[in-house]
């Protein structure tokens, strides 16, 4: 059955039209949807009946059940378990940030990526989430915590580049004024560097923002822990990244999660500088890495990573230390996990 949340309002009226109602009929059901967040037909108390049960009958309807809800003691952040329809689970994560309330949403069941720091990559990748999956994902924290959500980052579970074309329906939907009218301005779509997408991102007229997921400075590094490197070479990664702000006008901000040992010497701070300096401006972020487990990786301690921010904010590199969110609940960047053995 298709899906009828993952339908643009056009591709909606069409299909309104097709089944011979008024096209009327699909506004008031865009509507329910993807502003009102009901959780079923039954609840579009302007339908008919009989409409209703054809809809039943020609759609699916697709709503993220929470499994799990964990809320940080340190930061208050809370981390979603949420399981789709067809039984896999993905987390979600709710965080007050600098610029009000973000959340960070999955794209994919696990991912194929296989970064050495990552846990969402250790299964391997399942399946794409559908875009109704990615807007349930928004909805359903807007419905539990009954608050409007100002800021998405894709960076949750998966590579949104490996799942563009639902990610990019995605985008559009949130930001339609017949949905959530969220602003591109406010949403952030991170990746770890798939140049062909970066290309295509540039070329669709959206202008979120773009995070590159770095990580490392020279090619041989990066491919130590970031099996994609062996695909892309630096030197792409920035010709795409100039292009992206060429024709967006946006500038790209550089993810580098600081692993104690091997990437955090002298020779990389100049390296990022180098990189994210001068004309390309770029903003780095520093992520301290976070533990996972089976990753066994370290991060610096608190003075090292205040002497790498010093260091590169002397090479006039703008660059900040992320705020780890959510670590006491396995919520913050990279310990997002598409299953959890320790549930109810
Ligand atoms: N696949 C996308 C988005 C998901 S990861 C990407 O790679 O960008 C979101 C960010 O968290 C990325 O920058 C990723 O490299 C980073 N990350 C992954 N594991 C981490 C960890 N253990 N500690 C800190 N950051 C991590």
């Amino acid at each position: 059955m298709k899906d009828i949340k993952s339908l643009t309002f056009d591709e909606l009226k069409t299909e309104v039209e097709l089944m011979g109602e008024k096209s009327f009929r699909a506004g008031q059901i865009y509507s329910w949807m993807h502003e009102k967040l009901v959780t079923s037909f039954d609840d579009m108390s302007n339908i008919p009946a009989a409409l209703k049960e054809k809809l039943k009958g020609e759609y699916s309807y697709t709503v993220l059940k929470p499994v799990r809800k964990q809320v940080s003691k340190v930061d208050g952040t809370v981390k979603y378990l949420f399981e789709l329809p067809d039984g896999n689970r993905i987390e979600t994560v709710s965080m007050d940030y600098h610029h009000g309330h973000s959340v960070c949403i999955s794209s994919q069941v696990g991912c194929r990526m296989g970064c050495a720091f990552c846990a969402s990559t250790l299964g391997g990748l399942v399946r794409n989430l559908t875009a109704a999956e990615m807007l349930e994902q928004i909805y359903g924290v807007t419905r539990d915590l009954d608050k409007r959500v100002d800021n998405i980052v894709i960076m949750g579970i998966g590579e949104p580049m490996d799942n563009y074309e639902n990610v990019v329906r995605f985008i559009r939907m949130i930001n339609s004024d017949k949905g959530l009218n969220l602003s591109v301005r406010n949403i952030t779509l991170s990746t770890c560097g798939i140049v062909p997408g970066i290309k295509k991102l540039a070329d669709e007229g959206l202008g979120i923002t773009l995070a590159l997921s770095l990580h490392a400075v020279n090619d041989e590094k990066r491919r130590k822990i970031m099996p994609v490197a062996k695909s892309y070479t630096i030197a792409q990664l920035m010709d795409a990244v100039d292009e992206y702000f060429e024709k967006t006008g946006r500038r790209v901000t550089f993810e580098y999660s600081l692993i104690a040992g091997v990437n955090d010497t002298d020779e990389d701070v100049k390296g990022l500088a180098a990189l994210a300096g001068g004309k390309r401006s770029a903003h780095v972020n520093l992520i301290p890495v976070n533990p996972v487990t089976e990753a066994g990786l370290k991060e610096p301690d608190r003075a090292a990573v205040q002497r790498f921010l010093q260091k590169l904010t002397g090479m006039k590199v703008n660059a900040t230390v992320r705020r780890e969110l959510g670590r006491d609940i396995d919520g913050a960047c990279g310990q997002l996990r598409r299953n959890d053995n320790n549930i109810m």
